[in-house]
């Protein structure tokens, strides 16, 4: 606890040495990349290379990102690894929907991308075409290295306020349907 009285040059001293000024927008967003709460939606092998980034070699809690939630309600990130069916396609949609806001997606891997390989008719060719994805990262399986990369893309997002559109655009595919 300081004993400088305020208004005296002990205190500007102790001011200058640990106080700053930020906007609260920029402070937000500090807080926000550096606290990302993941939902691994992991269906295929691609699943298995992203727990590989959250264990201790490549260590995601030095992103801030560990606290791995499987309830849509205790997430912000999405990370879609792994082949989306067409079948699979509106519970993705469902649990994104459920997500917290402000929410983010990550594709991880061709499959999910672009349905990789199974160019086939019960293959979702990208699970873009059910929900916005802010950052895609390429591989079959990706490297925990390009998850970590991705992770990065999209905190330095979050930091520039980086227009959405294709979030702001979404529209849930199956309302109609409903
Ligand atoms: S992109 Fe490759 S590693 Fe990932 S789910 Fe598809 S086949 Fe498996």
């Amino acid at each position: 606890m300081s004993t400088a009285t305020p208004g005296t040059q002990a205190a500007d001293d102790l001011s200058r040495n640990f106080a700053f000024t930020t906007r609260l927008d920029a402070i937000v967003a500090w807080g926000r990349r550096n606290s990302l709460w993941p939902l691994p939606y992991g269906t295929a092998c691609c699943g298995i290379e992203l727990m590989s980034v959250m264990g201790p070699k490549y260590d995601l809690a030095r992103f801030g990102a560990e606290v791995v939630r499987f309830s849509p309600r205790q997430s912000d990130l999405l990370v879609v690894a792994g082949t989306i069916t067409e079948k699979m396609a509106p519970v993705l949609v469902r649990i994104y929907e459920q997500m917290l806001e402000p929410r983010f997606v990550i594709s991880m891997g061709a499959c999910a991308s672009s349905g990789g390989f199974y160019r086939a008719y019960h293959v979702l060719q990208g699970c873009d075409m059910v929900i916005p994805v802010d950052v895609y990262v390429p591989g079959c399986p990706p490297t925990p290295e390009a998850v970590l990369d991705g992770i990065m893309v999209l905190q330095k997002m979050i930091k520039d306020h980086a227009p959405r559109p294709w979030r702001d655009n979404w529209k849930n595919p199956y309302d109609q349907a409903r």
